[in-house]
């Protein structure tokens, strides 16, 4: 195990053993998805500290790569996580007529921000994530995401997502949040006050798209989020994407235009074979897109009444 880096006094401090790690097995528990754990075998503990905020572990697992957890919750791993970046990043680029100027909140890893950066129209990204040691722990293990932090097109804060919110009117194009679950740092991040100040935050025909957690395993919430998403937009969508190390196998977006022509199921910029290779993606093309947005008939219905 890492030992807490001296010197910064109050930034952190070094964890006891990894809460979770056991025999040679990670099992992510959680109350958020009460009776089921996935497992991931360890092969090394690279990396496990606790910040102001949460609790940091990285490790190399048998057969997913690199993996990051927060507060005993997997984050990403380097064998899947291009499913969720490459979904949370275009299904609201290529939704908008022409996104300039994208805000991400949260998205320590780095990987939505090396996605959103591959499209050319995109002039300046701001990122606001509240964990610097989240951001230096990836940069240092997960390289492959953390890419994204070298663009030039980037302008970094390190702070809450709510609070910076609230800084801005009429700013972005286009707002990502990729948050972590609503416990912790992130709770704020999925209340209707949040939400209300993204659509402040966004110019006119601005597009929001926020991580929406398992229809599997929180559709109450979902249909909360939905129902004032409603009140507060003129179009909302939830769309989702398969995943293997997030718990159930899938993860939800939720999508919202201040723009009433949107139609979130049809890319406004479709994106031709030759661009999908260019731009490396492994998930992403414009039928996932179209396809994202049909749900099985439990959700749909109970989505549907919102
Ligand atoms: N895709 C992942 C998932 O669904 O589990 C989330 C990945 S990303 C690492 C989540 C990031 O959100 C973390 O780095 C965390 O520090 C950050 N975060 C949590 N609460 C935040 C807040 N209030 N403001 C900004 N960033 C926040």
């Amino acid at each position: 195990m890492e030992p807490a880096e001296g010197g910064r006094a109050g930034d952190g401090e070094a964890a006891p053993s990894p809460a979770g790690v056991r025999e040679g097995w990670f099992r992510e528990t959680c109350s958020l998805w009460p009776g089921q754990a996935l497992s991931l075998q360890v092969d090394e503990v690279l990396h496990h500290r606790r910040s102001p905020f949460q609790e940091i572990l990285v490790f190399r697992s048998k057969t997913y790569g690199n993996v990051l957890v927060l507060d005993g919750v997997i984050q990403c791993t380097e064998r899947d996580e291009f499913s969720y970046q490459e979904m949370i990043a275009n299904l609201p680029l290529c939704s908008h007529p022409n996104p300039r100027k994208v805000l991400i909140i949260g998205g320590g890893d780095g990987g939505v921000l090396r996605e959103v950066v591959k499209h050319p129209s995109v002039e300046a990204v701001i990122q606001c994530e509240i964990d610097e040691d989240v951001i230096e722990a990836s940069k240092k293990y997960l390289p492959g995401m953390a890419v994204g932090y070298s663009s030039p097109k980037l302008t970094l804060h390190v702070g809450d997502g709510f609070e910076f919110m609230k800084r801005n009117q009429e700013a972005f194009d286009v707002i990502i949040t990729d948050s972590s679950d609503p416990m912790g740092p992130a709770e704020s991040l999925f209340k209707e006050s949040y939400y209300q100040l993204m659509k402040t935050a966004l110019r006119e025909d601005g597009i929001l798209c926020c991580q929406g957690e398992c229809q599997w395993l929180h559709l109450d919430l979902i249909k909360e989020m939905r129902q004032f998403c409603t009140s507060l937009f003129p179009v909302v969508e939830y769309a989702y994407c398969t995943i293997p190390t997030y718990p159930s196998g899938q993860i939800g977006f939720m999508l919202c235009s201040k723009d009433p022509s949107t139609n979130f199921r049809e890319p406004a910029r479709p994106l031709s074979q030759a661009q999908v290779d260019a731009m490396g993606l492994k998930y992403y093309n414009s039928d996932i897109h179209r396809a994202a947005f049909v749900l099985p008939e439990f959700a749909r219905k109970a989505l549907s009444t919102v």
